[in-house]
C-alpha cells in the first residue's frame, strides 16, 4: 500500500478500507504523508464521494488520531449540541443555561468564528473575565457542580481534523458531505457526550445551500452518531438569512441577554432556540414527545431559571454577571451609524454571506486563525425578509471601531438589503428534522 495506490483509487471512484483510510489518514497526522497528497486525497474524495461504511470509518480513524474526553463520572444523559455554521447563529448561549437549568448535563467544547460565520468561544470572551480555557478536571466539575461548562476543547481533539481542515480551507475541498461529517463528527464523539444534536444550516449562508444537501449532510451525521451508539438527531434551520438580529460577538451576547430579560418576546433567535431545546429535553429522557419538552423549555425561559443560570454559568468561569443586566459593561464600539432603505418596498433577500463577510471586515472575525478580533463591533439588522419598509426608514446599524472606512461599509450593507414591490413569501425557519 502507498499514499499513491489510495490516491488513485479514490480518484477512480472505488471505495476505500478502513485500513486503507487509516494508513492514509493517520499516516499524514504523524507528517509521514506530506500537504499534496493530502490535499489530492482530499480533492478526490470531494469529486468521488465517500459510502456510509467510508464515512464512518474516515470519522472513526479521525477519532483515533487523538484524545477522549471522559464524562463517564458525570450523573446523566450529558448532551451536547453542535450547529454547521452560520451568521448571526447565538442558539447555544441560549440553550445551555435552558438545558441545564432542567438539570440535564450541557458539556460542550465549541470553536472560534471562521471566515463569515461567528464561534461561540469569541462570542463568550466578549464578557469581561470569561475564560473558555478550563482543564478537563476543571471542566467536570462545573458540569457536575452546575450543569453546564462551555469551552475551549482539552487535550488533542482529533488533531486529525486539524490538520485536514487547515488545507480543505485552501484547497476548495470544505463543502464536501463526507468530510464535513467526519469533521464535525470526529470532534463531537471525542468529546464524550451521550447524545449529540446537530443544527444542520441550510441556505445562501450555510455549507449546504440547498435542502436537499442539508438533508443528506444530516443523514450523514446522524448515521454516524448512531453506528457509534450515541442518540444522536438532526434538525434543518433555515440560513438564509442572518438568524439573530444582531451580528458580532458583545453584540450577540446581548441580544441573548436581551431574550433572558424579555421571554416573552418572539425572535426568530428565541423560535430555534426552543425547538432545539426541546428536542434535547427529549433526548435527555425528561419528555417522551416534543409538545412536552418544547412547553418545559418555555417555562425554564419564562420563569427566570434560565437567567439565573446562565449568571450562575458566567459567574462559574469567572465572568461578571452584572454584564446580564448592564450590557453597556461590555466593549461598545467607537462608531454607530445606520442605513436608510433607498426606497419603500419589500424586503425580499438579505443576503446573509454578504452580511457575514462584512461583520468579519469590521473586524468581528478573523481571515487567518491568528487574526485577533474586536469584541465591539458589527451589525444590528432592524429587518428581516418580508418586513415592509418606507423610504429613508432604517434598515441597519453598523458598529464599528472608527469612522474611517464607514462609507464603504454602509455602501456595502445597504447593497445586502433587495427590495421589491411584490408580496414576499418568508421561508419557515425550521425546515426539517432528521432521526
Ligand atoms: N464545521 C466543522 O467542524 N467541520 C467542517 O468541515 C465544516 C464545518
Amino acid at each position: 500500500m502507498t499514499p499513491y495506490d489510495i490516491i488513485k483509487k479514490k480518484r477512480d471512484g472505488f471505495r476505500l478500507s478502513r485500513e486503507e483510510i487509516e494508513y492514509f489518514v493517520l499516516g499524514f497526522t504523524r507528517g509521514e504523508i506530506p500537504d499534496y497528497q493530502m490535499s489530492a486525497w482530499l480533492m478526490a474524495v470531494f469529486l468521488k464521494g465517500m459510502d456510509d461504511e467510508e464515512t464512518k470509518d474516515l470519522t472513526s480513524v479521525m477519532i483515533e488520531s487523538g484524545d477522549k474526553v471522559d464524562l463517564s463520572s458525570i450523573p446523566g444523559v450529558k448532551v451536547d449540541k453542535h450547529s454547521t455554521g452560520g451568521v448571526g447563529d447565538t442558539t447555544s448561549l441560549l440553550i445551555g443555561p435552558i438545558i441545564a437549568a432542567a438539570g440535564v448535563p450541557f458539556a460542550k467544547m465549541s470553536g472560534r468564528g471562521l471566515a463569515h460565520t461567528g464561534g461561540t468561544l469569541d462570542k463568550l470572551e466578549s464578557i469581561p473575565g470569561f475564560n473558555v480555557n478550563l482543564s478537563e478536571k476543571d471542566f467536570v466539575e462545573q458540569v457536575k457542580r452546575i450543569s453546564i461548562a462551555l469551552i475551549s476543547p482539552t487535550g488533542d481533539l482529533a488533531p486529525a481534523d486539524k490538520k485536514m481542515y487547515a488545507l480543505r480551507d485552501v484547497t476548495a475541498t470544505v463543502d464536501s458531505i463526507p468530510l464535513i461529517a467526519g469533521s464535525i463528527m470526529s470532534k463531537k464523539l471525542s468529546a464524550g457526550t451521550d447524545a449529540i444534536l446537530l443544527d444542520v444550516k441550510c441556505g445562501r449562508g450555510a455549507f449546504m445551500t440547498t435542502c436537499e444537501d442539508a438533508r443528506r449532510l444530516a443523514e450523514a451525521l446522524v448515521n454516524i452518531g448512531k453506528l457509534s451508539g450515541k442518540a444522536t438527531r438532526a434538525v434543518i434551520t433555515d440560513m438564509d438569512q442572518p438568524l439573530a438580529s444582531h451580528i458580532g460577538n458583545a453584540l450577540e451576547v446581548k441580544e441573548v441577554f436581551d431574550i433572558l430579560l424579555n421571554p416573552g418576546r418572539s425572535s426568530p433567535l428565541r423560535e430555534v432556540t426552543l425547538e432545539l431545546c426541546a428536542h434535547l429535553l427529549e433526548m435527555a429522557g425528561l419528555f417522551n414527545d416534543l409538545q412536552h419538552a418544547r412547553v418545559r423549555a418555555e417555562e425554564l425561559l419564562s420563569g427566570g431559571q434560565a437567567l439565573k443560570k446562565m449568571k450562575e454559568f458566567i459567574t462559574a468561569q469567572g465572568g461578571n454577571a452584572e454584564v446580564v443586566e448592564k450590557p453597556e459593561l461590555m466593549a461598545e464600539a467607537e462608531v454607530i451609524e445606520g442605513v436608510q432603505a433607498p426606497r419603500s418596498g419589500n424586503i425580499s433577500n438579505i443576503d446573509v454571506m454578504k452580511i457575514g463577510i462584512l461583520a468579519r471586515d469590521l473586524g468581528a472575525g478573523r481571515i487567518r486563525k491568528e487574526d485577533s478580533i474586536d469584541p465591539s463591533v458589527g451589525l444590528v439588522l432592524h429587518k428581516r425578509v418580508g418586513d415592509s419598509v418606507e423610504k429613508g426608514e432604517l434598515l441597519a446599524t453598523i458598529h464599528a471601531s472608527r469612522k474611517s472606512d464607514m462609507v464603504k461599509f454602509k455602501s456595502h450593507l445597504a447593497q445586502c438589503f433587495s427590495l421589491t414591490d411584490e408580496a414576499v413569501i418568508v421561508p419557515p425557519l425550521i425546515l426539517d428534522t432528521v432521526y
